[in-house]
């Protein structure tokens, strides 16, 4: 290393050791004054940012999906494997949800189940709207009509076997002791005695 480059690089440390001791003492004031920039200037900022994304469109479409999909992946690598190594732990706090939450699992459980057989019968499955289903059924059984109390069923009016689609237009509120004895009947029609609420 020759003479000068040596004291370049001197110069160059004792300069960067300088400011950041000068950064270090007045740290606040810094602080203040890059917030009072950043305010200043936030309008434009916001119309450079607005001009870069439209320029820079499909290229930040594209990364935000490779972002999304690695992240999810390892986002689901990192469930996969929390679950493997910590089954009782993971157990336990689902029971303990389930146990604080019966209506919502009573949900969850119930539109699982619904998906799992349009699944198995090959069945159109679209987006479900189970509030818009709910609304619509204010409770009472898409069977025998009467009210729900406490448990119920996701009816497909037209059955699942019968080519009926899992779709929010053929699903009712049901009870579970109608929906069995409906079974994969079309325009079913409940016998009085074996109404009952659940
Ligand atoms: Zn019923």
């Amino acid at each position: 290393m020759n003479q000068a480059v040596s004291n370049n690089l001197s110069f160059k440390e004792k300069n960067r050791e300088r400011n950041r001791r000068y950064r270090e003492r007045n740290a606040t004031v810094i602080s203040e004054r890059h917030k009072k920039w950043v305010e200043e200037n936030r309008e434009k900022r916001l119309e450079h940012q607005r001009r870069y994304r439209q320029k820079n469109r499909e290229l930040l479409n594209r990364k935000n999906k490779e972002y999304n999909q690695i992240n999810s992946d390892m986002r689901k690598e990192y469930t996969k494997r929390y679950y493997l190594e910590n089954k009782d732990k993971v157990y336990a706090a689902n029971a303990l949800w389930r146990k604080n939450n019966p209506e919502a699992y009573r949900l969850i459980a119930s539109a699982a189940r619904a998906r799992r057989r349009a699944h198995k019968y090959n069945t159109r499955i679209g987006r479900i709207d189970w509030k818009a289903i709910h609304e619509r059924s204010g409770m009472i059984c898409g069977i025998c009509h009467g009210p729900i109390v406490g448990d119920f069923d996701y009816d497909h009016i037209i059955p699942l076997a019968k080519g009926g689609p899992h779709v929010t237009e053929n699903i009712q509120l049901a009870h579970p002791s109608c929906n069995r004895a409906k079974r994969d009947t079309i325009n079913y029609r409940p016998q009085r005695e074996i109404v009952r609420s659940n």
